[in-house]
């Protein structure tokens, strides 16, 4: 088959389960994100994936090939790790084509490589340069030349950005998404951060305890997770208990309120009610909603330029709204209104 597999994959270390039957595919050429809280196994499978740990079950297969017992160097892969590991006592140019020097490559291919890679990665002339000479981001950069200077099938990084400062970060996830594009390499990258998942993947992994709870393209995981780890874990949500009513309704506190999707897993007891705040109107009680609606009161309101947001106390439950300047309906501290959810933003999850 055709790009990254990864088969009933299983990974224990003593009584400790760090990657529990996974099952995972990728297409030739994308950029894969593995996000999930700390602990939760996404580096114990990106380094099965490098070959640096055996998988204890499963398989693991790059393009019809089977990697699962090729040992790492093997593999025509190229790895960036969390702290760079760039040798400090090597020239830039050095640390680049290390990997080149070792497998024998004459001095002037090399030379010629290094020269390539650094106009790639937009830091032309800067060979003779030491490590200890660059920044953070220089750093990154050339962390990034290196892992790519034998032309790998397969580009891995392991929280590649949590080195560098918040601004930085953020160009940088750019900056690497536009490359992985440009050189169309299939790359798995390991994150906790959700927004860099966001910015950089074709597809996210979400995990939690050892095991996968969703794979699917940024936007697919964001308007539809499939459970309330998934909807907690990527942006912000509200998350209203509520009873199944029937086919296509539930009932919070009373009052009924249809949704759009349901996950497989919800049955028809307690069950939850989500939504994201940029989904979620609110109005004056003049202005009552013809369904869908909340009653509530509202008890914060915080006004951040771009957007406005507005919690309501519904009966206990906290609902919160983001607004735009122009939608927002002039409401204030302690006034009532109705907190519209329009069925086409519910999602009801498992309880
Ligand atoms: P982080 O973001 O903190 O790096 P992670 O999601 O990458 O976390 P892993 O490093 O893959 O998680 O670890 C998953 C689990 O496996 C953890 O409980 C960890 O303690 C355990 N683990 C990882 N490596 C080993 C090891 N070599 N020996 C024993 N247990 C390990």
């Amino acid at each position: 088959m055709s790009g990254l597999t990864i088969e009933n994959v299983t990974k224990r270390y003593g009584a400790v389960t760090a990657v529990k039957d996974v099952n995972l595919h990728f297409n030739k050429g994308e950029m894969i994100c593995f996000l999930g809280p700390s602990g939760c196994g996404k580096t114990t499978l990106l380094r099965m994936i490098a070959g640096l740990e055996e998988a204890t079950e499963g398989t693991i297969s790059f393009e019809g090939r089977d990697l699962t017992h090729v040992p790492v160097h093997q593999r025509n892969i190229g790895m960036v790790f969390q702290s760079f590991a760039l040798f400090p006592h090597l020239s830039v140019g050095e640390n680049i084509g290390y990997s080149m020097k070792i497998r024998g490559h004459s001095r002037s291919e090399c030379e010629d490589r290094v020269k390539e890679l650094l106009d790639m990665i937009h830091l032309p002339g800067i060979a003779d340069r030491r490590i200890t000479q660059m920044s953070g981001g220089q750093r990154q950069r050339v962390a990034i030349a290196r892992a790519l200077a034998l032309n790998p099938e397969i580009f891995l990084l392991d929280e590649p950005m949590s080195a560098l400062d918040a601004n930085l970060r953020e160009s940088m996830q750019i900056e690497l998404r536009r490359l992985q594009q440009e050189l169309g390499i299939t790359t798995v990258v390991v994150t906790h951060d959700q927004t860099e998942a966001m910015t950089m993947a074709d597809d996210i992994v979400v995990m939690g305890r050892a095991q996968v709870h969703q794979t699917g393209t940024p936007m697919d995981i964001y308007k539809t997770p499939i459970n309330k780890f998934v909807a907690d874990f990527i942006g912000t949500s509200n998350l209203v208990p509520a009873r199944f009513a029937d086919g296509n309704s539930v009932s919070v506190n009373g009052t009924e309120m249809q949704f759009g999707v349901k996950s497989d897993d919800a049955g028809a007891g307690d069950v939850i009610l989500m939504t994201r705040p940029e989904e979620v109107f609110v109005h004056k009680v003049s202005n009552k909603p013809s369904a869908n609606a909340l009653e509530g009161t509202v008890n914060f309101i915080r006004d951040i330029g771009m957007t406005i947001e507005i919690m309501v106390d519904c009966g206990g439950q906290e609902v919160v709204s983001v607004m735009t300047p122009k939608d927002f309906p002039e409401v204030e501290l302690g006034e009532k209104v109705y907190v519209e959810m329009p069925p086409s933003a519910c999602n009801v999850l498992a309880a």
